[in-house]
């Protein structure tokens, strides 16, 4: 209960704080059959606000989500519209050794469902920060962040454990955030100008 109160408050202040959407060029998240909906726009809802505002869009991927690579990243590739920049496939693996897999030449991720405590579901709060961040991490690497040594960070690759799951830490920190918005600018995304408030003086 505690978790999913502090994972309401973060996402109420995330969406205070985006008042215009960044324009330009877009991303990608293909759900296999089986992904929970729901599970997907909260994914998809998290990462835009922490790509301040770039548009994500959700889309059901029917056909090829169980080929294995590089046919997986051919299909992934063929859902891309002119303007995504990238795609990120949610889909539950039969064989996963690893939570987060890309290509190195083509703009694609797939993020693994499975649950490293084996019980996971939708509903489940600290699952669903899980894929939150592991989709933040696979767009991370799609846009070309590197791997980052900082534990909180939603780059770091260290080895995880069922029983961290819950302290796993979903942002980026500022130092790959600066990375990622600098590489979306250079692509071609327009992000609004910050709004000056004018603070009242007493
Ligand atoms: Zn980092």
């Amino acid at each position: 209960m505690k978790l999913s109160l502090i994972g309401m408050t973060v996402a109420t202040v995330l969406s205070v704080h985006i008042t215009a959407s960044a324009a330009g060029k877009d991303l990608l998240l293909l759900t296999a059959p089986g992904c929970d909906a729901k599970l997907a726009t909260r994914v998809e809802q998290f990462c835009a606000a922490e790509l301040n505002g770039l548009a994500i869009h959700v889309k059901p991927m029917t056909k090829g989500s169980e080929l294995a690579w590089p046919e997986l990243a051919k299909k992934i590739q063929g859902n891309m519209g002119k303007d995504d920049l990238g795609a990120v496939l949610l889909v539950q693996r039969a064989v996963s050794s690893n939570l987060v897999t890309i290509v190195s030449n083509m703009p694609v991720a797939v993020v693994d469902l499975a649950d490293p405590r084996k019980d996971g579901t939708a509903a489940d709060e600290t699952y669903a920060r899980w894929i939150e961040r592991e989709t933040m991490r696979a767009y991370g690497l799609v846009l070309g962040v590197k791997i980052c040594p900082n534990p909180q960070c939603a780059m770091s690759n260290y080895k995880v454990k069922p029983e961290s799951l819950p302290a796993l830490g979903r942002n980026y920190c500022p130092y790959c955030k600066k990375i990622l918005l600098d590489q979306l600018k250079a692509k071609g995304v327009i992000f609004p100008e910050p709004k000056r408030v004018k603070k009242a003086v007493k």
